[in-house]
């Protein structure tokens, strides 16, 4: 058995990430920036829809429009499941239309039925700060974090021994510096509590992956102004080059392929 993961888009524009920690078709959604509509028509882009057939719960990083997306609201109503959060997000998350019903705020480590451990990193981004979450089942640990100014020693600690590291690669700095976008925006971005560079998301990925388990590397929530594939793809393979075959570069409306998640001890036994 293995986990999987699908990237169903993310960008400013929305940010979505289908997993499923075994076969049995249910799955959590990291984040739910794009509609319930584009969901479902990215699983079936990424032919992935057998795998991802019932949703069972929604994890939040934190309640940005592109991580959520108001027309869920309505969905859930019909169609209830737990929205999972940090306690810091919680009275957000009922402003901005999560059924309180569903809601289930947390304040750290707990399991998620029988299938997965999940643990909540705060990160740094804007006033309340955004989530990443570490994923833990038989076969596979799995690390997700995106929108966050700096990278903290806590994550690093929280995110040894990955099998898979989706992190954010948002912006190239000269890009970022050259562009017309007004001063306050260039600081609230570059100011350590807005996004993660490419140079610090690469030295972050320096460090991760340096102990050897890391199979698929995965760069989330690049800036469609401020970034290129292209640069992050040569600054990755340039700085890691061991890692060249397992990058994963997402686009903004665009799935993934279905990425399979086993541990390597696994797959060499
Ligand atoms: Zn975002």
């Amino acid at each position: 058995m293995s986990a999987s993961v699908c990237v169903l888009g993310s960008s400013s524009r929305g940010n979505a990430t289908a997993i499923t920690f075994d076969n049995s078709g249910r799955f959590i959604l990291v984040d739910a920036g794009l509609t319930p509509r584009r969901v479902r028509a990215a699983l079936v882009e990424a032919g992935a829809s057998a795998h991802f057939h019932t949703l069972r719960a929604i994890f939040l990083t934190h309640l940005d429009r592109d991580h959520w997306s108001l027309s869920w609201a309505k969905q859930l109503q019909r169609a209830p499941v737990p929205v999972i959060l940090r306690r810091a997000h919680a009275a957000q998350a009922i402003e901005m239309g999560v059924p309180p019903a569903c809601l289930r705020p947390i304040d750290g480590p707990f399991r998620l039925g029988e299938t997965a451990e999940v643990r909540p990193i705060a990160v740094p981004h804007d006033t309340i700060g955004s989530t990443a979450f570490r994923f833990d089942c038989d076969h596979a640990h799995i690390g997700h974090a995106t929108d966050l100014g700096h990278v903290t020693d806590e994550l690093l600690e929280a995110f040894a021994g990955l099998d898979m590291l989706s992190i954010e690669s948002n912006y190239d700095e000269a890009l970022q510096r050259r562009s017309p976008r007004p001063a306050f925006l260039k600081d609230r971005i570059m100011g350590g509590r807005g996004h993660l560079s490419n140079e610090q998301s690469v030295e972050a990925a320096r460090l991760l992956t340096a102990g050897g388990t890391i199979r698929h590397l995965v760069l989330l929530h690049l800036s469609q102004e401020c970034n290129r594939p292209e640069i992050v793809r040569d600054l990755f393979c340039e700085r890691l080059p061991a890692m060249a075959a397992s990058l994963v570069i997402t686009r903004p409306m665009q799935p993934t392929a279905l990425l399979q998640v086993r541990r390597r001890e696994a797959a060499v036994a």
